[in-house]
């Protein structure tokens, strides 16, 4: 198996006034094998040295027979890689990397609610774990998506998520917007939705935290105020 892929840009779409969303085709394969919740990391053009070359990204779609992968990628400011794709990638545009990796996956067998937190593009690992467990109809419990951004534009597969909140009573959506003023939903920050929610501890929930250290920092310390244990909180550490 050789160590890298090569994908090809099929898509690009805004998401956000931030956020774009990318479609990647990976050349020469039917179906490309991971696990929801998985990411790929790139090497990208954008530095002499290799190893200031590689950036990881969450796969946002399901795992399913197809070869084509999708990203949902935030654009800082100063960020070389999210220059490099936000204004020099294009459609056509070939990327490398490698197989994709990581343990922040679904279990092996959903006997437990899972309460999925995250703020911006850190939804992306969970877009892809809720699509799996519904289109490839995963035996579960309760599902929460906990998602935080600063306002309304930055949210972020609102309609799907909605959509799947309509039609399944054991998928609750909570948005928290923290610079919004007029909003029919949560104003602040993702932390006090599951202190409120999940202030009564039971080992029958597994935390899932994705996205940048400060939110996850601050989400691990509150829960385990709350009294969870290590062993039911997991992360995805973004940088
Ligand atoms: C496992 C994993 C999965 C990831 N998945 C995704 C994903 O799906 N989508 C996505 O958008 N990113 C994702 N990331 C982050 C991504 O790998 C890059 O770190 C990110 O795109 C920034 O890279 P850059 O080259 O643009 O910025 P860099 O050139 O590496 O950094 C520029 C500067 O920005 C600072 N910075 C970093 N993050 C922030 C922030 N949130 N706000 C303000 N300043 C910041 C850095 O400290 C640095 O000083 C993931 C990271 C990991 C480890």
């Amino acid at each position: 198996m050789p160590k890298y892929l090569t994908g090809k840009i099929l898509k690009i779409e805004n998401q956000s006034p931030t956020t774009k969303r990318f479609w990647v085709e990976v050349v020469g394969v039917d179906i490309v094998e991971f696990k929801a919740g998985q990411f790929v990391t790139m090497e990208l053009p954008i530095h002499e040295k290799r190893l200031k070359r590689m950036r990881s990204y969450s796969i946002a779609n399901a795992p399913s027979n197809s070869n084509i992968l999708e990203f949902s990628i935030v654009y800082l400011e100063k960020g070389l890689a999210s220059n490099y794709l936000f204004h020099e990638a294009k459609i056509g545009t070939e990327l490398k990397f490698k197989h994709p990796a990581g343990v922040f996956t679904l279990p092996k067998e959903i006997n437990k609610d899972l309460i999925f937190i995250c703020t911006g593009t850190g939804v992306a690992p969970f877009r892809s774990m809720i699509q799996d467990i519904y289109t490839n109809n995963i035996p579960h419990k309760n599902l929460h998506l906990i998602f935080g951004t600063r306002k309304k534009e930055g949210i972020l597969f609102k309609d799907e998520f909605k959509k799947i909140e309509k039609e399944y009573s054991e998928f609750k959506y909570s948005i928290a917007l923290s610079q919004e003023k007029e909003w029919d939903g949560h104003i602040g920050y993702v932390h006090p939705i599951f202190e409120e929610e999940y202030s009564s501890v039971t080992a029958d929930r597994i935390f899932y935290l994705c996205g940048w250290s400060i939110m996850i920092d601050e989400a691990v310390e509150r829960l385990k105020k709350l009294g969870y244990p290590e062993s039911q909180i997991r992360f995805e550490l973004y940088g």
